[in-house]
């Protein structure tokens, strides 16, 4: 019987973010004797009232660590190697993969990060995470204890379980000299839903040929409560931003629906959206690899194809 340590994300308003809650489940889902969640500074509400055995905050000295997660990284250190938990969960957003990575390599254990199942009925850590660019899905059993493991966003349903945790608080007894020196902070500035809590994700790539139809690909997200994505290609061109990317060396998503507008389909790209349970392709290339991985296509330009569509939505949803 694993003990799991999770480590939560929060949302913008401070609370445990929808990915968590979905790590909760892909915890649940293991053989566990206990599931302790740690928290990263006080405590919000909605960590009183999880499924989970413990809650355990840990206030970092350097609270404010731009993102850098030196102090972080130390903390949860030492937490992991004073109760050697069996299993470390992260969900893999962009804390998850910087800390859970540092964190593995710190404490010498082995990192499986983007997993979309796991087991442990042999004893062992059992995971699969997607490889080439989501065409096929690898399985991986990890010998290190702890297994350090991030969770792919959507892979797992959230939890709506409640329940009453003990709440320990631990304080850092660290000071971190910081490895790098931050000269200036832009905030992501996000309207609606998170990319990686979406349902709809309506991504867009370099055939919407710059950054205008991007506004029209806001206005479909916005009708279908979704997010907006984009290809590596068009945030490297400026047309959006990168916090929007999708893939590889970008985010990875497991919506409901993906649709890819303008979108090659790239092995590096699919890699961030190959879990979707439905993907949608409006591309004018009948060749392009989108529709290999499409269940429903339409040839043709999204300048003809994108206003009818969203009118059509917008019908639909009156
Ligand atoms: C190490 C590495 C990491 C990478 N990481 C990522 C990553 O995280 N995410 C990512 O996306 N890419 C990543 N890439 C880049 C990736 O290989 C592709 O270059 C990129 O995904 C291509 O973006 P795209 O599909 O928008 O552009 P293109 O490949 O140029 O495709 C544009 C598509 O638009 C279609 N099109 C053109 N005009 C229209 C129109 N009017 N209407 C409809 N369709 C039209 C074309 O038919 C074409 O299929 C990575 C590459 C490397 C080497």
């Amino acid at each position: 019987m694993s003990s799991i340590f999770l480590v939560a994300d929060r949302d913008e308003h401070g609370e445990i973010a929808q990915s968590t809650l979905q790590a909760i489940s892909a915890a649940k889902g293991l053989s566990s004797s206990s599931l302790t969640v740690v928290v990263v500074g006080d405590a919000p509400a909605s960590a009183l009232s999880l499924p989970v055995d413990k809650v355990v905050t840990v206030s970092p000295i350097d609270a404010d660590d731009d993102g850098i997660y030196d102090q972080v990284t130390a903390d949860l250190a030492e937490i992991v190697i004073k109760a050697s938990p069996d299993v470390v969960m992260f969900s893999k957003t962009e804390f998850g993969s910087v800390v859970g990575a540092r964190l593995a390599f710190r404490i010498d254990a082995a990192f499986a990060p983007d997993c979309i199942e796991l087991s442990n009925e042999t004893g062992t850590v059992r995971v699969t995470r997607p490889v080439y660019g989501g065409s096929a899905l690898a399985e991986y059993e990890i010998n290190s204890s702890p297994a350090v493991v991030s969770i792919r966003p959507g892979a797992f349903e959230p939890s709506t379980d409640t329940g009453s945790p003990t709440v320990e608080k631990l304080a850092s007894a660290l000071s971190v000299n910081r490895s790098v020196h931050v000269s200036d902070t832009v905030a992501e500035v996000r309207e609606g839903v998170r990319l990686e809590d979406a349902k709809v994700v309506v991504s867009g790539g370099r055939g919407l040929g710059g950054p205008e139809p991007f506004s029209v690909l806001a206005d479909l997200a916005g009708v279908l409560g979704g997010a907006v994505g984009a290809s590596r290609a068009a945030c490297d061109a400026g047309w959006i931003d990168h916090s929007h990317q999708v893939g590889l060396t970008g985010k990875s998503v497991s919506p409901d629906v993906y649709i890819a507008i303008g979108i090659s389909g790239a092995s590096q790209h699919m890699a961030g959206c190959s879990t979707s349970r439905t993907i949608v392709a409006i591309n004018k290339d009948r060749d392009s690899n989108i529709f290999k991985e499409a269940r429903f296509g339409v040839i043709g330009a999204w300048e003809k194809v994108l206003p009818s569509f969203l009118a059509t939505v917008r019908d639909l949803k009156l």
